[in-house]
């Protein structure tokens, strides 16, 4: 299957998100650029083009690195006997780590609707704390903190809140897995 464009790629929130979480800000540009050249180019290149610090971008791309997103190629420059370092972005990668989170996060979301649909939950007015039926009969239904009543919490509206946030997520796993 063919890659989308690099500009549809690099855009797409959830890879934005994902590189600045990875690399920092400014990895956003470095992935960008790497995939605008289309071949691989060296810190000082992408340094130049984003008017950085080579250190900058070096630590971002050792950030990278670290996870396999960004690899590099060692060369010896036959004039003066130093190494160059030329480095790509690897795409594929980069989605691959993104839909092993997606699915750590939505399995956890899975696991707390299910957990709050099972049980009741008491709370305060004040939202000091919510805590189940067993404890809030313990404290006799009053808070431990405010001492005020504490009232069965309703938890549609989360869970609808939850809902919508994992089919976000699915959609998003949707379009990312067309491109691997
Ligand atoms: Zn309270």
């Amino acid at each position: 299957m063919p890659l989308p464009t690099q500009k549809k790629f690099i855009r797409l929130p959830l890879v934005q998100e994902f590189l600045r979480g990875t690399g920092g800000e400014a990895a956003i540009g470095v992935a960008a650029f790497c995939e605008k050249k289309g071949k691989r180019v060296t810190d000082e290149e992408i340094a130049k083009k984003m008017k950085v610090k080579v250190t900058e971008i070096r630590t971002v791309l050792n950030r990278l690195h670290y996870r396999g997103i960004a690899c590099y190629k060692k060369t010896k420059n036959k004039r003066n006997g130093w190494y160059n370092y030329t480095w790509e972005i690897k795409k594929q990668r980069i989605v691959e780590l993104i839909l092993e989170k997606q699915k750590e996060n939505i399995k956890k979301l899975e696991e707390k609707q299910n957990f709050e649909k099972d049980y009741s939950f008491f709370g305060c007015k004040n939202n000091c704390s919510i805590v189940p039926f067993e404890i809030a009969a313990e404290y006799q239904f009053k808070c431990p903190e405010c001492g005020n009543t504490m009232n069965s919490f309703d938890y549609t509206k989360k869970l609808v809140g939850i809902n919508k946030q994992i089919d976000t997520m699915k959609k998003e796993i949707g379009q990312l897995e067309k491109i691997v």
